[in-house]
């Protein structure tokens, strides 16, 4: 037997007994003539005195060990004085005195510490960490992401195993899938001049088994989306997959709800991470409320600072910017920030208004509330005493408060006040980071609202089902429909995406029209419509995106924290070495020519 405990185990009931550990050297020290080595595993770190008067011969073996070595080390435990007790280490109530230790392997000196503060954590150069990530993974912050993560996916396994649902898996050598993503290309030998496609999610695949009678099915999944790596998008990912027959959508939601609440509370429970859930039951917001109040689809609902609409309230007033965006059909939107006008210098303002211009906007107006009620504003002259008090009083500002203005196409005017309200709850310290805020949005519209080349866009994927009551405006007015399409919003993240689908071929095909399908295209899923001719049953699902979600649990800053080997932006395994250039007999093989030889 190499070890009878780990190195996070031994506390003071295991005084007196004698034990063998392995682990990584985390440092030694000479004092007064003892050594002292921490043992590190996965598990923890256990101290280790060696005393040269009691093992000359093990003593000088400790000497030799350097940082990262691999050890087994026998001994004694002993217990330690009270006030030598360390409450930092589970292991802190006892140490280990050394009898014999084996140098199991030697480390070269390693390219950064592997345990250390936050502070030097962050001065370590990410590309550093990823090409040597086997001894990032050494680190507490990544291990602990690891163990999170597993104790993520366990725990919904079993939440979904308890609940009937069946775990398949499905093929990663498949054909294009309809997320809108560019597809990973595989050459495919046996088929000279074809190609496979990796799957930008199961969604075909998942749908199928739901023909085929599987009835509620879920999966771990990996999918592939050949696209730029971004803070919270890899090209490589991983969803659960879920899919459930004869469901409507609050049946798929409740699900999922239930799944994220005990999620957390679970997590919490085991201590892994501290978040209080804001609201529960989980709000379910119609998107075009969603719009209107926050700007966007997903919203982020740790703080208030809600849009108002001043349409009608401005409509040919005297300021020349809201009565020509009223007049060409646009809208005028107003939010509130309270407090702000102690904290936003004009400086501040400024960075706000070219916030606002990143998105779209001409500018932001504002009006600032001054003690004793003064407005402070260049367009109050222009709006006029009347109208200027009835927008502050609409939007219940009071001395301190700026309200911000958009005013222009509803799109534009969302997506600037949007981002400004964004970062206005950063900006006023408004977001408690204990505070996890959940919901969903539902009842999207079925399409875009901007066609792409005269043609209508998804706002989900072909697949996602109109509302019934809407069927007729697919003839007279496809923009007017909503779809049983709904999202998953943490914390102001789309989480998970999912819907009821098409069941019956004639819609699809509708769909596939109305998307301006080619021939060619319509050929690639044919086979999902034949599939609808079989007794397709009602169903839906979601899909959760687990790297994401763990992101926002763990206060992590990016997806690559909660990936054992994420790739870097330009998509390269830095351990690894992928992508590689392959011997050009592989390429003969697959009947492949490269336009970029080989260096
Ligand atoms: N396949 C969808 C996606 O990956 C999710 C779903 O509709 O279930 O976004």
């Amino acid at each position: 037997m190499l070890r009878t405990h780990t190195c996070g185990e031994l506390k003071k009931e295991d005084v007196g007994t004698y034990v063998t550990l392995c682990g990584w050297v985390q440092s030694r020290r000479d004092h007064g003539g003892l050594i002292f080595i921490d043992l590190r595993d996965r598990y923890g770190t256990t101290q280790v005195v060696f005393n040269p008067e009691k093992q000359k011969r093990s003593f000088d073996i400790a000497d030799t060990a350097r940082s990262e070595y691999v050890a087994q080390v026998e001994g004694t435990v002993l217990g330690r004085p009270d006030e030598m007790v360390n409450p930092n280490l589970t292991t802190g109530a006892i140490e280990v005195e050394g009898q014999a230790i084996t140098v199991l392997n030697e480390s070269q000196t390693p390219p950064f510490e592997i345990e250390s503060d936050q502070e030097a954590e962050r001065a370590i150069n990410e590309e550093r960490r990823l090409t040597y990530r086997y001894l990032d993974l050494r680190r507490p912050r990544v291990k602990r992401n690891i163990v999170v993560r597993h104790e993520m996916v366990r725990f919904i396994r079993n939440f979904l195993s308890d609940r009937k649902f069946l775990e398949v898996e499905t093929p990663l050598l498949t054909k294009s899938t309809p997320e809108g993503a560019r597809d990973y290309l595989v050459p495919a030998r046996q088929h000279p001049g074809t190609f496979y496609s990796l799957p930008q999610s199961p969604q075909q695949y998942k749908q199928l088994l739901m023909v085929g009678g599987i009835d509620r099915y879920f999966q771990i999944a990996k999918c592939l989306r050949d696209e730029d790596s971004r803070g919270d998008r890899q090209a490589e990912f991983t969803q659960l997959d879920l899919e459930m027959s004869f469901v409507e959508r609050d049946d798929v939601l409740d699900l999922v709800e239930e799944m994220m609440i005990t999620l957390i509370e679970h997590l919490n429970e085991r201590g892994y991470i501290k978040k209080r859930i804001l609201q529960k039951p989980i709000p379910r917001l119609a998107y075009d409320d969603v719009m209107l109040r926050y700007g966007i689809d997903k919203p982020d609902l740790r703080f208030g600072l809600e849009i108002s609409d001043i349409t009608e309230m401005v409509n040919g007033c005297g300021f020349a910017v809201f009565a020509d965006a009223v007049k060409k059909g646009g809208v005028v939107r107003a939010l509130n920030a309270r407090g702000a006008g102690d904290v936003l210098s004009r400086s501040h303002i400024d960075e706000l208004t070219e916030l606002a211009k990143k998105h779209r906007a001409k500018g932001l107006a504002y009006i600032k509330v001054k003690d004793g009620g003064e407005l402070d504003s260049p367009i109050v002259k222009f709006l006029g005493d009347e109208l200027s008090g009835a927008i502050v009083k609409k939007l219940g500002a009071h001395a301190g408060d700026i309200i911000f203005f958009g005013a222009d196409h509803h799109l534009i005017a969302e997506e600037a006040l949007a981002y400004v309200r964004l970062d206005l709850g950063r900006r006023l310290n408004m977001i408690d980071p204990e505070v996890i805020a959940l919901s969903f949005t539902i009842d999207f519209p079925l399409f875009e609202p901007e066609m792409v080349d005269g043609h209508y866009a998804p706002m989900h994927h072909m697949f996602t089902m109109p509302r019934k009551e809407d069927i007729s405006l697919l003839d007279t007015d496809p923009l007017k429909v909503k779809s049983w399409q709904y999202d998953l919003v943490i914390n102001g993240n789309e989480t998970a995406g999912g819907s009821i689908r098409i069941h019956v071929p004639d819609i699809q095909q509708k769909i596939f029209d109305l998307i301006g399908f080619s021939e060619e295209d319509e050929k690639n899923f044919a086979h999902m419509l034949e599939a609808f001719r079989y007794g397709a049953p009602p169903h839906g699902g979601m899909a959760p995106g687990i790297d994401r979600i763990l992101m926002l649990l763990l206060d992590e800053p990016n997806i690559r924290e909660v990936m054992a080997f994420p790739k870097t932006g330009d998509g390269s395994d830095l351990v690894i070495g992928a992508p590689a250039f392959v011997d050009p007999k592989q390429l003969k093989e697959l009947g492949i020519q490269s336009l970029t030889p080989n260096p």
